[in-house]
């Protein structure tokens, strides 16, 4: 997602009562795409971070002559105490150009989770999620759990489309399977096989630890790792052997 600063209409962007702006560049944007509106972009010092500020979702680009702004688009612009005239002059000002320049005039609405309708951290906005099914969406962590699994190691949530190479095994059905964390070696690996079918499941499953005393697989039989869990088990694994 792309950035676009409002160092001179913050708050504006903020209370939402701008919803058009003027630039010299950005011809290239086209209705549909989304932005991400920020306090400053460009010009960043070491260990400053960008601000953001809100998602928003173009709805109309046009070229027009800067003094060609309307009453009305001074207030879409965030500043409805200024006539036209006002405005061109403060924009020449800003932007160091003539009153006849074409500018691009982009309008926009802004972007709540598309779920529950609340409006995004300024974390969310810097990693935003998007259903699987639904790519085209944007939703809040919260609204995106329904994608995840908790991590029965560490707890942090992990998305479900993962590749799972561990798992940990937490009730022990026979005595092939005793409590541990194993490794998938081929699907299914499930440790509550149909009757008469165990060996040829139990065969995809290989024990190769204890469980870690703080396992939680909120009451199943088995429960998922996430990435960086399943990562340290897979080179604690390999760093044994080496020795
Ligand atoms: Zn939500
Ligand atoms: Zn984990």
């Amino acid at each position: 997602m792309r950035n676009i600063s409002f160092s001179l209409t913050t708050a504006q962007i903020r209370n939402r009562t701008k919803t058009v702006t003027r630039r010299l560049g950005w011809r290239f944007l086209k209705p549909g795409d989304v932005l991400c509106a920020c306090e400053k972009c460009q010009g960043l010092k070491k260990g400053e971070t960008v601000h953001r500020l809100a998602i928003v979702r173009v709805l109309s680009v046009r070229r027009e002559r800067l003094d060609a702004i309307t009453p009305g688009d001074c207030v879409k612009e965030g500043v409805p105490d200024l006539c036209p005239a006002e405005f061109v002059v403060m924009f020449c000002r800003a932007m160091r150009c003539r009153r006849s320049v074409d500018v691009t005039r982009i309008e926009w609405e802004y972007v709540d989770c598309n779920r529950c309708g609340r409006p995004f951290t300024e974390e969310e906005m810097a990693s935003p999620h998007s259903p699987p099914d639904w790519p085209g969406e944007m939703i809040c962590d919260e609204c995106y759990r329904e994608y995840e699994f908790p991590c029965c190691l560490c707890g942090e949530y992990e998305d479900d489309g993962i590749a799972d190479t561990f798992v940990a095994v937490t009730e022990a059905y026979d005595k092939e399977l005793p409590p541990g964390i194993y490794r998938i070696l081929g699907n299914p690996f499930y440790p509550t096989p149909p009757l008469g079918c165990e060996t040829l499941f139990n065969r995809n499953l290989e024990r190769v630890a204890d469980l870690p005393g703080h396992t939680d697989t909120q009451g199943f039989a088995i429960g998922r790792l996430c990435l960086s869990c399943q990562r340290e088990f897979a080179a604690g694994l390999a760093g044994s052997k080496d020795r």
